[in-house]
């Protein structure tokens, strides 16, 4: 694989119920941090894997029926911790983000969009098909905020699918190859929203699998613990949830040298990020 570089970072974080996340834990709230992933690639530039929450997740929920999205889900997010203002420390601005690339459309996980004016947008057919298919007055209740989404969004977006090469892969069956040069692996990681992927990258010092919210937490992969039955409502299927986890805890223990990145896994997390973005840790 072509190295790259990787640095993870939080954007705002909302509070879920711990009981929901794993069967049987107890309910009290814990914090689902919105993590996204900074990439340099020495051809392609800056790359951001999610954008994570923005201010403009409270403008968009001051009325109905989005507003029910935000009494549901409590959401913290601060201009400082917004991923333009993590950017600007190190010296980048917008603009400076070539490729985004879209795990899948939740509100916490396609928030900054609107800041990356220049960026080509990548996800797959499924994810976006449903996005368009979803009814605009209840697309809120499937996690999806549709006035995150850029106006120009069709005129920059790329299917995965339309441009990157395939691989075989043991497990997964096949990956795609983004930018066919085996520097970003994307893996269709369906179940908890429709058209879902996750990446494999390698850096100089480690390789990993994000996995979006293909798990909520580590033990779902390492021991097979399913959250609650109730996220059934706003999970995309939870048979392709299921068997996608088994493929992640499969991979798991095939390549022990991967690390498995949730999104929302703070014991997980915790350790990856930094006070500031650093592209020398991981
Ligand atoms: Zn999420």
């Amino acid at each position: 694989m072509k190295k790259i570089k990787l640095s993870l970072n939080y954007a705002g974080f909302c509070f879920a119920n711990g009981k929901h996340v794993v069967r049987g834990d107890s309910k009290k709230d814990i914090k689902f941090h919105a993590l996204f992933g900074l990439i340099y690639h020495p051809e392609k530039s800056w790359i951001l894997f999610d954008t994570g929450y923005t201010e403009r997740f409270y403008d968009v929920t001051k009325t109905y029926p989005n507003k029910i999205y935000a009494y549901a889900t409590k959401v913290i997010v601060t201009k400082d911790c917004e991923i333009k203002n993590q950017l600007q420390q190190i010296g980048l601005s917008p603009s400076d983000i070539k490729h985004v690339i879209i795990s899948h459309f939740h509100a916490d996980h396609i928030g900054g969009l609107k800041d990356f004016n220049e960026a080509t947008m990548y996800c797959s057919k499924v994810a976006y098909n449903d996005v368009l298919k979803s009814n605009d007055f209840f697309a809120f209740s499937k996690g999806l905020l549709k006035d995150l989404i850029p106006f120009d969004f069709n005129q920059r977006l790329v299917f995965i699918e339309d441009i990157a090469t395939i691989k075989t892969d043991n497990i997964f069956d096949f990956s795609y190859d983004l930018f066919n040069d085996d520097s970003i692996l994307v893996y269709n990681l369906p179940g908890h929203a429709a058209g879902q992927i996750g990446v494999y990258i390698e850096t100089q010092k480690n390789n990993y699998f994000l996995v979006s919210d293909s798990c909520w937490d580590e033990r779902a992969y390492k021991l097979m613990l399913l959250p609650n039955p109730i996220v059934k409502l706003f999970f995309d299927s939870w048979d392709d949830y299921k068997s996608t986890l088994i493929k992640i805890s499969e991979f798991s223990s095939t390549y022990p040298n991967v690390l498995i990145v949730p999104t929302h896994c703070s014991k997980t997390t915790s350790r990856l990020v930094s006070d500031k973005i650093d592209l020398n840790v991981l």
